[in-house]
């Protein structure tokens, strides 16, 4: 990662440019920050592949898939569906829904000095800055996640924004902006910092409610001081994400009603049963997270807490947050969400979480292709536009080489990525 990073983000620049171009016919014009609305007219695009897995636990054999504008229109199999030539071949492959990464940093980088950055600042001009987030933002589209939310950096609206024009190859962002954390102050000053959030156009709200895993994760936040975070999310219709690895943050945060409990790589049966009786959504980040910090480790040592000892903590951490992972997957009822805590290094490699949660978690392949598309999707609020191949949905798909239900690593395999209807990845073989 320590290549020539500007020169590459100069060649990112003009393939963006050049692919918008190519998207649209014509570049980009107009104000910077209009979301494109859902497009419903145009020619129908019809795809077709040896089989569709819907997302939502079900597969089709020999279907086509018909796209009308920026929606599914239509799914039909069997004879009817291999009538006359389809717009995309996609014989060969398996056509699933986009992924839905519910947790992701999507503007951190190594620098031009190959250190690590949360985002912008720190004397890194801004555009250079934003240029990165661009680049992690059609790597992870590249890597077939259509749907991401990033958990905790301002300058992610202006990202998510300019990427809802869909004239740059990114996947959705719904974004937190700043995270509330115990440097927030009492419950009142968490309300007031929610309806900030609000008015600031965030997505969802990012609570840290533990230390770092690097720092022994216990708990930094009262009862009280969730309850009113939580609840002020609640009353304004943002869902409340909450950074909790140890038992007694992430109780706090279940009983304050959070919508979703992240990491919680030291929790106990009871809580994750608790959890379950309450309908918290559990979004365990048990690989990609530690590996890429270990792979990437000389980018990050010398950093905040990214020491030796917070190195030897999170060696530690990784037995313990598989346990946990599958003592979630034993509790009933619990919802078990994809996400990965994607940050520098890792963008793009989503799909690798879901590899070792089928392979070293022993979950059901099935279960979490679902985990990372409809039951994503249903965490972020997100079930009526994505995560499924249903008729009324974004057209929001991916093409693997395989099939991901027999064999996991297929995610690895991303050919064809279309977003929005848009084809924004194209390697799928010639017809046979
Ligand atoms: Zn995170």
């Amino acid at each position: 990662m320590t290549a020539p990073r500007r020169a590459r983000v100069l060649l990112l620049a003009l393939a963006a440019a050049t692919l918008a171009g190519a998207l649209d016919g014509t570049l980009a014009a107009g104000p910077p920050a209009a979301p494109e609305e859902p497009r419903s007219g145009g020619p129908a695009i019809t795809l077709r592949a040896d089989r569709v897995l819907d997302g939502r636990g079900g597969a089709l054999a020999g279907a086509t898939v018909t796209v009308v504008g920026s929606r599914i229109a239509g799914v039909t199999s069997g004879e009817q569906a291999m009538v006359g030539a389809p717009t995309y071949d996609l014989r060969g492959l398996t056509l699933l829904p986009g992924g839905v990464d519910t947790h992701v940093h999507i503007g951190w980088h190594f620098g031009a000095d190959g250190k690590y950055r949360e985002g912008a600042g720190a004397g890194e001009p801004p555009g250079l800055s934003a240029l990165y987030a661009v680049e992690n933002a059609a790597a992870t589209l590249r890597g077939g996640i259509t749907t991401v939310r990033s958990l905790g950096a301002a300058e992610d609206r202006e990202l998510r924004d300019f990427l809802a024009r869909g004239t740059l190859p990114g996947p959705r962002v719904l974004t937190s902006l700043t995270p509330l954390d115990e440097e927030t102050g009492p419950p009142e000053a968490m309300r007031a910092a929610v309806a900030r959030l609000a008015a600031d156009g965030a997505d969802v709200v990012k609570i840290f409610a533990s230390k770092s895993i690097r720092d022994g994760g216990g708990p930094t936040l009262s009862q009280e001081q969730l309850d009113a975070a939580c609840g002020e999310a609640r009353a304004r219709h943002l869902r409340s994400a909450v950074h909790a690895h140890g038992v007694e943050s992430a109780r706090r945060a279940v009983l304050a009603g959070c919508t979703s409990i992240e990491h919680g790589a030291l929790l106990d049966a009871a809580t994750l049963r608790l959890m379950a009786e309450r309908g918290t959504y559990f979004d365990p980040n048990i690989d990609l997270v530690f590996r890429n910090y270990f792979e990437n480790q000389a980018h990050f040592l010398g950093i905040g807490n990214y020491t030796e000892a917070g190195f030897a903590q999170m060696r530690k951490a990784v037995p313990l947050a598989l346990a946990v992972f599958r003592q979630a997957l034993a509790t009933p009822g619990l919802k078990v969400v994809f996400g990965t805590d994607a940050v520098a290094g890792s963008h793009g490699r989503n799909f690798e979480e879901l590899v070792y949660r089928v392979e070293q978690g022993g979950q059901d392949p099935n279960a979490a292709i679902v985990s990372a598309t409809s039951l994503a999707a249903e965490s972020l609020g997100l079930s009526d536009r994505v995560g499924a191949v249903a008729p009324g949905l974004d057209a929001d798909l991916i093409a693997v080489d395989g099939d991901p239900t027999k064999d996991i690593r297929a995610l690895l395999r991303v050919v064809w990525v279309m977003k929005g209807g848009r084809v924004v990845r194209n390697e799928a073989r010639p017809a046979r």
